[in-house]
């Protein structure tokens, strides 16, 4: 299963380089999207990490990081038989929120998520399309935690190894169906 997944990110990513800035190589996800069977591998493939070795679910919420996370953390979610919560970017959440600044190349982000959405002790399974610097992965751990919730996994499509991502999730684990 983890090599369809495999092989369909190998087939189905493009590459476009300097976008949307010189020096950056932008993993295009679309024809990935639009194709119904190495979708539906990359789904299977990210769900294998919400799952024990008997395959039954080991997680309560699935989360999702606006805006590339929602398209494989839902259904995920649904594979897995549980919620889906969004970590969204600021002022987006009409609830009660937790907030957390994190850095970027040039300025500063913050994410959100509702503080209901999770409860306290509920295990979470963290999902992202790239896992790059882990600014993002980072601040959505520290939104679950501030919940209440453990993430016991996150996992991506594909971990950029040139950069430290992994290391700023210290750690908390993570997979990635690609390494690139
Ligand atoms: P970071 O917080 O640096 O780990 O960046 C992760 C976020 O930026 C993810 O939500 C990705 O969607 C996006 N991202 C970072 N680098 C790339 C890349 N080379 N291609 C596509 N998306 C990227």
């Amino acid at each position: 299963m983890v090599e369809a997944a495999r092989e369909a990110l190998g087939r189905l990513v493009r590459d476009v380089v300097d976008f949307p800035e010189p020096g950056i190589v932008f993993k295009d996800i679309t024809p990935l999207l639009a194709d119904h069977a190495g979708f539906t591998a990359v789904v299977a493939g990210l769900a294998a990490a919400g799952r024990d070795t008997d395959g039954l679910p080991v997680v309560d919420k699935v989360v999702g990081m606006e805006a590339r996370g929602f398209i494989f953390a839902a259904p995920v979610a649904l594979a897995l038989g549980v919620g889906f919560v969004p970590v969204r970017k600021v002022g987006k959440l009409p609830g009660e929120t937790h907030a957390v600044a994190y850095a970027l190349e040039y300025g500063e982000a913050t994410l959100e998520v509702h503080r209901d959405a999770i409860a306290p002790g509920e295990r979470v399974l963290v999902i992202d399309d790239v896992l790059a610097t882990g600014g993002t992965a980072r601040a959505t751990v520290d939104l679950v935690e501030a919940c209440g919730g453990e993430v016991v996994a996150t996992t991506f499509l594909m971990e950029l190894s040139f950069l430290p991502g992994r290391a700023a999730l210290g750690a908390v684990p993570v997979t990635a169906l690609a390494v690139i």
